[in-house]
């Protein structure tokens, strides 16, 4: 794994750079927002959460949510934390009136960025 940070991963700065491409303008990680979502639209009342597929289990059929081999206990334990944090996250933002995007690491790659960008603006702009 490697380098262990929470911020500025890859796909991040790609949903950064399509969104700040579009014309929206953000805030990073605000620390009063629940979750501390990655990208914050304070006017719109909207956040954009970038998931890694891995840690933040995307669907089955994602390539990057494969099982670890080895230690499956460790790591079924560690995911549940995830996925609960991450619903725990979400039922606070919807009780405080905003409104989320999750954009998953697997749909940052670039022959999908027209389509993750028409994606990202359909929720901005609703
Ligand atoms: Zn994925």
């Amino acid at each position: 794994m490697g380098r262990v940070r929470s911020t500025d991963t890859s796909p991040e700065m790609i949903v950064r750079r399509l969104v700040y491409a579009g014309g929206y303008r953000y805030r990073l990680h605000a620390k009063d927002v629940p979750g501390r979502p990655d990208l914050v639209f304070r006017r719109r009342r909207k956040v954009i959460f970038v998931h890694g597929c891995f840690w933040h289990r995307h669907s089955s059929d994602c390539p990057l949510t494969r099982m670890p081999k080895s230690r499956q206990d460790f790591w079924a334990a560690k995911f549940e934390e995830n996925i609960a944090r991450d619903a725990e996250v979400q039922g606070r933002l919807l009780k405080e009136g905003w409104r989320f995007l999750i954009v998953w690491e697997c749909e940052t790659k670039k022959s999908l960025w027209e389509g993750l960008m028409v994606k990202i603006a359909a929720f901005l702009d609703s």
